[in-house]
């Protein structure tokens, strides 16, 4: 039978854009300036995220992949003002428990060597071996959810439609971080490698977007820059630099930064139909705030809906990111102000 630690690691990781997402955040967390996604087969056989970041310390191989094992968080209190991606200590885990997982890890006292661990289902430390690697961590995730046939099945029958929405992802991460390189591959069984898109080194968020969706894209944008008062009630700050936010941490303002293609009235589509949303440079779907973008363009006779890159800046008391356990979903606590302001002030 199912062990309760694989049904509750099915919860974390549903999909490949889920391993991915917590590999590409586990490698931004370590302060990585490149990270390389190789997927093999689509990812059905292999999906691997190289990073150049710190490393993991051997004080830490034993217990890195045990359940909720997390080096993020040294209080509670923290998680009001997280800064870093994960704090929950279950990615790895439940990554063990749901593939054949490795990682091969050097710090930058390893010198050109490197340390391989392998884990036992449970995410008990099996065995580690010295090998060649480069300073940074690389996570080998292979033959995803075979312990899981019907969640298996499911991703094989889905497989193109479940890529295109990982490079999507990929898409989001590579635009927003900006100074991080990223090359994401693929390679099928008996083909060649292909690359599906890099960034240069150092970017900046438009060099990013001129890459992947190209220089005319680019051309299309206006800088996108909104800034409202979410309570009407609510007055000025003194300090101008923490305008958001008042004395007792409690939310006041927003602002929403990025591009946005300039409204072409009539026909002809002119950018790629994409819309990128981040809160507080968190990749995630807003599907409402996207649908309010839409509607203001339409209302100007505008017919192809805009190509968006906006990133939500808002106080974290004021969102919630623990609603489901894969952290896709955010609610945020005062959507229906947040619309009503978006549209207002377009
Ligand atoms: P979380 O990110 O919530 O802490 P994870 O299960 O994703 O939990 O990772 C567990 C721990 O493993 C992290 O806290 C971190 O110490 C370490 N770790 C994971 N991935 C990397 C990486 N790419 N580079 C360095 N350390 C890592
Ligand atoms: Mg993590």
């Amino acid at each position: 039978g199912r062990s309760i630690h694989q049904i509750q690691s099915g919860q974390v990781i549903v999909d490949i854009c889920s391993v991915v997402k917590e590999l590409v955040e586990n490698g931004l967390d370590a302060g990585a300036t490149s990270i390389e996604v190789r997927f093999k087969n689509h990812g059905l056989d292999s999906i691997e995220v190289q990073d150049n970041g710190e490393g993991i310390a051997p004080d830490d191989y034993e217990t890195i992949a045990l359940k909720h094992y997390t080096s993020k968080l040294s209080s509670y209190d923290d998680l009001s003002s997280l800064q870093t991606f994960g704090f929950r200590g279950e990615a790895l885990s439940s990554l063990c428990a749901l593939s054949n997982f490795s990682i091969t890890t050097a710090r930058a006292v390893d010198g050109p060597k490197g340390t391989k661990l392998d884990f036992e289902v449970s995410g008990k430390l099996k065995g580690t071996s010295v090998i060649a690697s480069q300073k940074g961590t690389t996570v080998t995730v292979e033959s995803l959810f075979n312990n899981l046939p019907v969640r298996r099945r499911e991703l094989e029958r889905n497989i193109k439609r479940e890529y295109g929405k990982v490079l999507g992802l990929l898409h989001a991460y590579a635009c927003v971080s900006a100074s991080v390189r990223f090359s994401v591959s693929n390679q099928m069984p008996k083909g060649k490698k292909v690359v599906a898109f890099s960034t240069k080194a150092n970017p900046t968020t438009r060099d990013n977007i001129a890459n992947i969706y190209g220089a005319k894209t680019l051309l299309a944008l206006v800088p996108l820059e909104l800034k409202f008062e979410m309570d009407p009630s609510a007055r000025p700050t003194k300090s101008a630099k923490n305008w958001s936010t008042q004395e007792d941490g409690e939310s006041r303002g927003v602002e929403i930064l990025g591009h946005i293609s300039r409204p072409v009235i009539g026909e002809g589509r002119q950018t790629p139909d994409r819309q990128m949303f981040f809160v507080n440079s968190r990749p995630c779907a807003l599907p409402q705030v996207s649908k309010a973008f839409n509607e203001v363009y339409k209302s100007y006779n505008v017919t192809q809906s805009p190509f968006i890159f906006a990133d939500l800046k808002i106080d974290t008391n004021a969102y919630d990111v623990n609603v489901s356990p894969d952290k896709r979903t955010i609610l945020l606590h005062d959507q229906t102000t947040l619309l009503e302001k978006l549209k207002s002030s377009l």
